[in-house]
């Protein structure tokens, strides 16, 4: 089966089907209702939420989420959950000892803050099985992980999980990394930021949204941080910036798409998820990293304008 186009210009069929695998933490969210001190159980996490829109917008496709749950039974829900939404579990691990993590939102004026349990969730062992890794992502077309997946593992495991990427990649995988800075989970920002750099170096498209990596990087300008990752080899970068411009490379072809302005802007939760999940989706479909741009940005102005990291989409949204 053929893989997601890594810098072709030409168009893939509409029809062609996708082995999408994404390796990450879902955890339990609980977040508040209108009701003071009340809170709603969900599910959500960064990679997790890129395999649901994956599969919310391309519902023939194979999403495939691979990380670790315990035998709980929280644990049972979350796989439950992710059934029920389509996605492919067969590569979930049990750790007996361990449950999964768990955020609680809180609203202060409006004001999100979060609050994490997830210091020895079982999805930080999620690397420790390189075999069962390797297994759960060998019928892929496209294997994607993130700066957050990094912080979560201990350092054999981040050696295990670059080296799976890295062979999928010689493999003729796509691989693909989207670098969700958060500092607060790693030792230090070097450890971030080198740990960061090599999983560039693993990733033939990568996704990085421009003011954290200004931030950590202090790259200078939005091209900076494009040039930065195509530096380590990546053929395809695209860098997200909130309502501003994108900016992009894509194999011989470079430029900027503005995302349409947004009406609503309720809560930002699962925007670059989202938009991850709408650029990797239209690329595979229609060969045109311009339309997979505006199509991403359509998805997360969507999500952003709705509560939530999981946002139901319109029904024009969605491909075959
Ligand atoms: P992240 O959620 O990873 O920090 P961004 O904030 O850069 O990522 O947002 C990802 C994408 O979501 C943007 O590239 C854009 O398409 C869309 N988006 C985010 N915020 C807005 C906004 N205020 N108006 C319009 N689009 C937005």
């Amino acid at each position: 089966m053929s893989s997601l186009l890594k810098h072709s210009t030409s168009s893939t069929k509409a029809d062609q089907s996708l082995r999408f695998v994404s390796i990450g933490e879902c955890m339990v969210e609980m977040a508040p209702t209108i009701n003071a001190d009340e809170y709603k159980l969900g599910f959500a996490g960064d990679t997790f939420n890129t395999a649901w829109y994956a599969k919310a917008l391309f519902p023939s496709c194979q999403s495939r989420f691979v990380s670790r749950v315990g035998t709980d039974d929280a644990s049972d829900k979350m796989l439950d959950m992710m059934a029920h939404a389509g996605i492919d579990t067969e590569h979930m691990l049990r750790s007996p000892d361990r449950s999964v993590g768990l955020y609680l939102i809180s609203l202060n004026n409006g004001e999100r803050s979060f609050s994490y349990w997830r210091d020895s969730s079982a999805a930080r062992q999620l690397a420790d099985d390189a075999a069962a890794l390797k297994a759960a992502t060998d019928d892929s077309d496209v294997i994607y992980f993130s700066g957050i997946t990094m912080a979560i593992l201990d350092a054999k495991g981040r050696e295990t999980l670059l080296d799976t990427v890295a062979k999928a990649r010689a493999d003729g995988k796509t691989t693909v990394f989207d670098s969700n800075l958060r500092p607060r989970l790693w030792d230090s920002p070097k450890t971030m930021c080198d740990t960061v750099m090599r999983a560039s170096a693993v990733s033939d498209i990568v996704l990085p949204s421009y003011d954290d990596e200004a931030d950590h990087f202090g790259d200078a300008n939005i091209t900076a941080t494009r040039d930065r990752y195509l530096a380590t080899g990546a053929t395809t970068v695209i860098v997200k910036n909130g309502e501003g411009d994108v900016h992009f490379t894509h194999g011989e072809q470079s430029g900027h798409v503005s995302p349409p302005v947004a009406t609503a802007v309720v809560d930002t939760t699962s925007a670059g998820d989202s938009f991850n999940a709408g650029f990797l989706v239209s690329l595979h479909q229609t060969g045109s990293v311009r339309g997979a741009i505006l199509k991403a940005a359509q998805v997360a102005g969507h999500v952003i304008s709705q509560k939530g990291a999981l946002v139901p989409l319109p029904a024009d949204f969605i491909g075959t």
